[in-house]
């Protein structure tokens, strides 16, 4: 099957074109941003129950690189890497699973946590980045002359770009806002070997220097306005649905900064319903924290008018952008899902975490944010009670383990921590501990 794929500028008045190998993030003509576009004809020579069977035999296997969850959608990704040059840490294939328990205590029928963050670098972002920086690989081998690639980033796309480059070889220059990011996100780059660089600013000025730094040739682009990372990350949504044995959800709700993310999951299901293997489209809803949230005040605008703003720093710090490289994107999107947009609080960010956690999660800010959100929309009586409800998990709480001991410690600024949890601290003495075991007990059967 010879599938094709091109960058095409996003504005409907020009739709110029360009290859994916051009070291081009912005349409020459009018600055749009560009999206890879398929050629559907010959997706088309396949059926849809084909394309299912053979993205299920591809499915966690080990034939190169088709294990991979995003490389056993190939012809839909990114047909035009040869194998050979493609840099996999068979990211993917990551779980999903029914939170009985948390979906029991918020009162709604079915809960489904999406855990993209189980996955090589613990974010979402190893699904973007396996194509981008296989592109690049694709353009060397094709005698390109790359001299590195680079990215802003807020922690994640940095620790996933460190990694990818890595394995390929291939020098790395992350931008990263100093003293923004998690101990754990900035020290995952420097292990990697990356050229890490500390900018006293916040993301939204680190990415106006990448960008600059980047008009310079052969220094390759890595954040998510390249949209050959859009390609990756939308198998997100194949793979939820594929995971649902092809059944569709009827809301997902997903925690967005920059806003690549939520254009990508609407863009595998716009892809899917074109090729016919699903019939219906989920309700998206976007999270943003109160301290981050052009997208929340356009939407009170009816999308009519965008601003962006200077983010304030949030817990939350893996989406605290002010100015989203994808704000089309997305806002095209949640219009074509019924979408809608939903803000939350530190205090709500922090306790819909713990609460999660309390059910046997370990849930990142983010997450926290996409987590408040569903109580929200609960609390208003917009979910049904036979709705399938999925949460975008974006990464592994384990990057963010100094949000968590402040939590627990009740040290976070102006956060009520209802449900911190602290150790009990206790001499060597079996009926000291005898006695705080029933204190404990006793205080949960009263309950
Ligand atoms: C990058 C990131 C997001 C936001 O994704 P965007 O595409 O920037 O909207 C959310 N959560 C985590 C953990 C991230 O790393
Ligand atoms: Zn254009």
């Amino acid at each position: 099957m010879d599938c094709n794929c091109w960058f095409q500028c996003i504005n409907p008045e020009c739709e110029a074109t360009y290859s994916i190998f051009d070291s081009i993030y912005q349409c020459r003509e009018c600055e749009s941003l560009l999206d890879v576009t398929h050629d559907l004809e010959t997706l088309r020579m396949r059926s849809a129950s084909e394309w299912r069977h053979l993205f299920d035999d591809r499915y966690q296997r080990n034939i190169w690189p088709y294990g991979s969850g995003v490389w056993g959608k190939k012809e839909w990704v990114c047909p035009l890497i040869d194998d050979e040059n493609i840099i996999s840490f068979y990211e993917g294939g990551t779980n999903l699973f029914w939170a009985n328990r948390l979906g029991r205590e918020l009162g709604i029928g079915e809960l489904w946590i999406k855990q993209c963050g189980n996955s090589h670098t613990g974010s979402f972002k190893d699904l973007g980045m396996t194509v981008l920086v296989s592109a690049a690989q694709q353009m060397m081998a094709d005698g390109k002359k790359l001299r590195a690639v680079a990215c802003a980033s807020t922690g994640d796309t940095s620790a996933a770009l460190a990694a990818y480059a890595a394995a390929a070889d291939i020098p790395s220059i992350v931008f990263l806002p100093r003293e923004k990011v998690s101990v754990a996100q900035l020290i995952q780059p420097i292990t990697n070997g990356a050229m890490v660089l500390a900018i006293d600013t916040d993301f939204d000025g680190c990415m106006r220097i990448v960008k600059q730094v980047c008009e310079e040739q052969g220094i390759y682009l890595a954040n998510s306005m390249n949209s050959l990372r859009i390609e990756g990350q939308k198998t997100i949504s194949i793979e939820l649905v594929q995971q649902f044995d092809w059944e569709v959800p009827d809301l997902i709700i997903i925690p967005g900064g920059n806003l690549g993310n939520v254009s990508a999951l609407g863009k595998g299901f716009m892809q899917m319903r074109d090729l016919g293997l699903i019939d219906k489209l989920p309700r998206i809803v976007c999270a943003q924290t109160e301290k981050a949230n052009p997208l929340y005040r356009s939407f009170m605008t009816g999308f009519r008018e965008f601003q962006p703003i200077e983010a304030e720093p949030t817990l939350a710090t893996a989406i605290q952008i002010g100015n989203p490289v994808s704000i089309e994107r997305a806002i095209r999107t949640l219009k074509a899902f019924e979408g809608s947009v939903e803000q939350a609080s530190e205090e709500e960010l922090s306790n819909a975490a713990a609460r999660a956690d309390k059910t046997g999660m370990y849930n990142c800010p983010q997450t926290g944010v996409a987590l408040a959100a569903l109580e929200k929309i609960i609390a208003r009586g917009e979910i049904n009670p036979q709705d399938r409800v999925v949460v975008i998990s974006t990464a592994h709480g384990l990057k963010f383990t100094e949000f968590k001991v402040n939590y627990h410690q009740k040290a976070i600024p102006g956060v009520d921590s209802r449900f911190a949890n602290t150790p009990i601290e206790l001499p060597e003495d079996i009926n000291m501990v005898q006695d705080a075991i029933e204190k404990k007990l006793g205080a949960l059967s009263v309950g």
